[in-house]
């Protein structure tokens, strides 16, 4: 494999030159490239640029109709849940939109001990979780330094609380060097994820005054560090509201076109953040280039039909409401009961100065979520078959392209809810998730699938666990 760890180069002039050579596109010609995303082989940058340079809101209905077919096809009615866990929020970076930025004094520091992670982790656990995502500031104990990262994921993986566990957990800090990427992979984590925040290197240099993170070059090249270092599970996000979120979407697509011709696989999942408020932070009140909701939603749907295998993650950033409207689109992961303070779930406190990173939109807790989602019509899922099973990196993608992944995913989707429903559902969420699983179970076409499913079920109603595919 080659030893040059440059990341991609992102042709800016590609992108604007796209966005305003297809600014009147034809209903015709936007027609046809929806054709060719329900061919579910996914769509190249300039078909890409035709969506996003659309204003007609009709053609939009359009774009949203194709991305539910997409999503329906390929996912199902499935949404896997997590909840993100902070370990610090000191920090040496100068990020201007994040309450953690070095400077701002407006916040309470801390960094957990590996007790007060324990503690965490049990309470998360205890609500139902078996993800978690690890979340820090680029700022590690005097003395540990990564080692604090590495040792709390050992910590994460021990804790056992009634019938729980963590299995698996996915991790996002900040960018290393190939052989800390090597030390994290052997921690048997699940995707590592690192946002570019924005690909447009003025706007990147504006906002990003200090530490580590204010080299673009370094940033963006993190994700081929953790790939070189055998990570094949990476996900690659957008802090929406810094820059033109037409010109992210392109220029993401040229980092996952990049990565996939580099290393034989694209990016696992997409984040899609859109810039909160945040204690300390004008720019966080006022962003550059806020995405309003309808764009929002645009751009999850575009993304559906542009890489279609790859999952899009929606957090708590996001109010319920349009959370609601976002699952159908393309979403494929959420989040759920989230705090994003370092001991926030111990404390179980709305303080603004408690150290959050940003506010938050949805305080729902996870029975809620699951029962909300339930009755929509979505199925939720705690499943973490896949990494565990070796199924990552080019291996997913090989088994989910021809549709398998429903195979998999539907039936282990149906066991680990059917889990939450006996261990830590409400009354309420309970009776309506029992429906929702006879009509999943019913929907297996496969009769040998189908009757193993139901036998599972029986035996994890006499206490089994963990069973999947
Ligand atoms: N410190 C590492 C980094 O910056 O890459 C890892 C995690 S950072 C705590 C997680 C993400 O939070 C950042 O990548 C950024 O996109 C997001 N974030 C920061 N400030 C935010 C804000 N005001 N609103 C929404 N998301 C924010
Ligand atoms: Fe630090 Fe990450 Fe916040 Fe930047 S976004 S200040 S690196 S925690």
């Amino acid at each position: 494999m080659s030893t040059n760890l440059a990341g991609p180069r992102i042709d800016a002039g590609r992108i604007q030159a796209a966005l305003a050579d297809h600014a009147d596109a034809t209903p015709a010609a936007v027609r046809d490239i929806l054709a060719k995303a329900r061919e579910l082989k996914g769509l190249d940058d300039l078909d890409v640029a035709v969506l996003l340079a659309n204003t007609d809101r009709g053609i939009d209905e359009e774009i949203f109709e194709t991305a539910r077919t997409v999503k329906e096809t390929i996912y199902g009615n499935r949404l896997v849940l997590f909840a993100p866990m902070y370990i610090t929020n000191k920090c040496q970076n100068e990020c201007r939109y994040c309450a953690f930025r070095a400077s701002n004094t407006d916040i309470r520091r801390r960094n957990l001990s590996q007790e007060e992670i324990a503690e965490e982790v049990r309470i998360i656990i205890d609500e139902g979780h078996k993800r978690i995502l690890l979340v820090a500031g680029e700022s590690y104990p005097a003395g540990e330094g990564l080692d604090y990262v590495y040792k709390t994921i050992e910590t994460i993986y021990s804790v056992k609380s009634g019938n729980g566990e963590i299995r698996r957990l996915n991790v996002n800090i900040a960018g290393l060097d190939v052989e800390h990427y090597r030390r994290l992979k052997a921690c048997n984590i699940g995707t590592y994820q690192l946002f570019q925040e924005t690909y447009h290197r003025p706007t990147y240099e504006k906002m990003h005054l200090a530490g580590p993170k204010a080299d673009y070059d370094w940033h963006i090249g993190s994700i081929d560090r953790a790939m070189e270092a055998g990570i094949d599970d990476a996900g690659i996000g957008v802090l929406f509201g810094l820059h033109d979120y037409r010109f992210e979407v392109l220029a993401m697509m040229q980092h996952a076109a990049h990565l996939e011709n580099r290393f034989g696989v694209g990016p696992h999942t997409i984040s899609v953040p859109r810039i909160e408020p945040a204690a300390g932070s004008s720019v966080a009140l006022n962003p550059p280039a806020p995405v309003r909701d309808h764009d929002f939603l645009r751009l999850i749907a575009i993304l559906r039909l542009a890489v279609p295998y790859t999952g899009i993650i929606l957090s708590t950033r996001e109010n319920a409401t349009i959370r609601r409207q976002c699952y159908a689109l393309g979403i494929s992961q959420i989040s759920a009961s989230s705090r994003t303070n370092p001991g926030g779930y111990t404390e179980r406190q709305h303080d603004p100065h408690s150290g959050e990173q940003f506010s938050l939109g949805d305080h729902r807790s996870l029975d809620e979520v699951i029962a909300d989602c339930l009755e929509l019509g979505f199925l939720p899922s705690f499943c973490t078959a896949c990494y565990r099973r070796g199924r990552t990196g080019a291996d997913f993608m090989d088994l989910a392209k021809p549709g398998l992944i429903k195979e998999f995913c539907q039936p282990n989707a149906v066991l680990t809810v059917k889990e939450y429903l006996e261990d830590y559902a409400s009354a309420e969420t309970r009776a309506i998730g029992e429906r929702v699983i006879e009509q999943s179970v019913e929907a297996i076409t496969t009769d040998g699938l189908k009757c193993d499913v139901c036998d599972r079920l029986v035996k994890i109603e006499d206490g089994d666990r963990d069973l999947h595919y």
